[in-house]
């Protein structure tokens, strides 16, 4: 079932989506050479526990720490551990916050020094098919709606969109019905109503659309060892343009 978040639920979840956001600049503004993913994942979850919140992916189903850090050919849940950063990569951080009751939950992909050309651009595309979907992310449409628009522009450069993870409802629960895949025919699904909450999140493939897991049960990678990157938010669907819960000017 779909829940309806009621005002004062709503009201939780901005300030949710705020600490959220601001967990995600903290990861983005360390990114650099010489840095290790464990580092940035500790500064992760000071800024967290500091605004009063909690880490909402620590120990969710079991995942070891508070931000899933990517890099390049990892797609999803890459775990924080001693990997330095080198020049060159491509650097997805994940980040959830749950504030007295409520989750935020948003991502992004950042360079690590001077990248290639074809690095940023995977990167600009990822994010502008984010904004691409949520175009559709109104009263009125379906949810399949937002995925065949990420698909479309994604896919008009020669991209993969990842099929075996998608995004979610989000609220009470990290993830909530309905799942929103970055993908499909559009007008199908549930329609969107005011009240919702949901996390659009396109994961995108510099090469083909095919994942597996590593070895450490958790790692998604790409199949053909290409590049990915991966772009999210937490959005409350309104009577107009959905508002950003996790907003940030920078990301
Ligand atoms: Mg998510």
């Amino acid at each position: 079932m779909i829940i309806i978040k009621s005002s004062r639920e709503i009201d939780l979840m901005r300030q949710a989506g705020k600490i959220t956001a601001g967990a995600r600049s903290v990861a983005r503004q360390m990114i650099e050479p010489g840095v290790t993913t464990q580092q940035i994942d500790r500064e992760v979850h000071r800024f967290i526990t500091k605004a009063g919140a909690t880490p909402s992916f620590l120990g969710y189903g079991g995942f070891p720490a508070s931000a899933c850090i990517s890099v390049n050919n990892e797609v999803i849940h890459g775990i924080p551990g001693p990997r330095v950063l080198h020049a060159g990569d491509i650097v997805s951080v994940d980040v959830g916050a749950r504030f007295q009751g409520f989750h935020g939950d948003c991502a992004g992909t950042f360079p690590c020094g001077s990248c290639s050309d074809e690095a940023l651009k995977l990167i600009e595309v990822t994010r502008q098919s984010f904004f691409e979907g949520i175009r559709f992310a109104r009263v009125g449409y379906r949810i399949s709606d937002i995925g065949h628009a990420v698909q479309e522009y994604a896919e008009g450069f020669g991209y993969g969109v990842v099929r075996d993870y998608v995004g979610h409802g989000v609220g009470a629960q990290l993830h909530e019905p309905p799942e929103i895949p970055n993908y499909g025919k559009p007008g199908h699904g549930p329609r969107l109503a005011r009240g919702m909450t949901i996390a659009v999140e396109p994961m995108i493939n510099a090469g083909g659309e095919a994942v597996y897991v590593l070895d450490n049960d958790w790692t998604v990678v790409t199949g053909d060892g290409s590049l990915s990157a991966h772009y999210e938010n937490s959005l409350l669907i309104t009577d107009g343009e959905p508002e950003i819960l996790t907003f940030a000017d920078d990301i």
